[in-house]
């Protein structure tokens, strides 16, 4: 049986000698290994299918130990990614997520799937200062599997403009002074101010956003951590956050 699917190359492995183990994320299928071979040689026709970011169109054939690419188009390489050392380090942190998450339904496998696409895209040919994607893309995320960050008030007691406000890492939600706990961390001015002005930005306005310098980075380490408590999973953003 062939099979054909829009997917994202989100990593790969070595196999065999000549043969390389791609992970695709796709909106059909969610993720899927399948094998390219004989891509390693120079005049390899699928060569590029190999490269982390690349999005086409995959034809799959189930073979003996699993599918094969039988054939690959190209939609869009990103190829700039890799040629600038931070937007690959914040575009390797975006795969890494949804190499880490798992699907329940249909509706949030695609929605995923075209929030990753979004933020490649935004990353790749829009001017954006560094990691406010990748911040962006967690807030959304969040909200896809149900666990938005309301920040109008205090999720505990309903409190409005609060003065001090706390992360709660027990349930991913702000809360006051009144109400924080011992799982609740303070957010500074700028992080909390970093977090509403992302929440209400679109991608496509995101090159027109200046945060207060740091807060891109107080405001990653929340998410960040909110992410491990949320889905019980480890993140390793190599290059972002170490
Ligand atoms: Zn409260």
């Amino acid at each position: 049986m062939t099979e054909k699917i829009q997917a994202i190359v989100i990593k790969s492995t070595d196999r065999k000698e000549k043969d390389k183990n791609i992970l695709l994320f796709s909106i059909e299928k969610g993720k899927c290994w399948a094998t390219l071979k004989g891509v390693k040689g120079s005049g390899a026709k699928m060569k590029i299918a190999q490269n982390p970011f690349c999005f086409g169109e995959f034809l799959l054939e189930n073979g003996k130990f699993g599918q094969i690419v039988t054939s690959f188009s190209s939609i869009e390489t990103f190829h700039e990614l890799s040629e600038d050392v931070e937007k690959y380090f914040e575009a390797t942190s975006l795969l890494e997520i949804v190499n880490v998450v798992e699907f329940s339904s249909m509706p949030e496998q695609k929605a995923v799937f075209v929030l990753l696409l979004q933020a490649l895209k935004t990353l790749c040919f829009k001017k954006v200062s560094q990691n406010y994607v990748l911040n962006k893309f967690l807030l959304e995320l969040f909200k896809i599997y149900g666990f938005p960050i309301e920040y109008e008030k205090c999720s505990c007691c309903n409190a409005r403009a609060i003065e001090r406000i706390f992360f709660d890492y027990r349930n991913g939600e702000l809360v006051c002074v009144n109400c924080k706990n011992f799982h609740s961390e303070e957010l500074s001015k700028i992080t909390f101010s970093a977090l509403k002005i992302l929440s209400d930005c679109t991608f496509d306005k995101l090159s027109t956003v200046r945060l207060a310098e740091g807060s891109e980075l107080g405001l990653l380490r929340v998410l960040v951590r909110n992410f491990e408590a949320r889905f019980e999973k480890n993140l390793k953003l190599i290059g972002v956050l170490s």
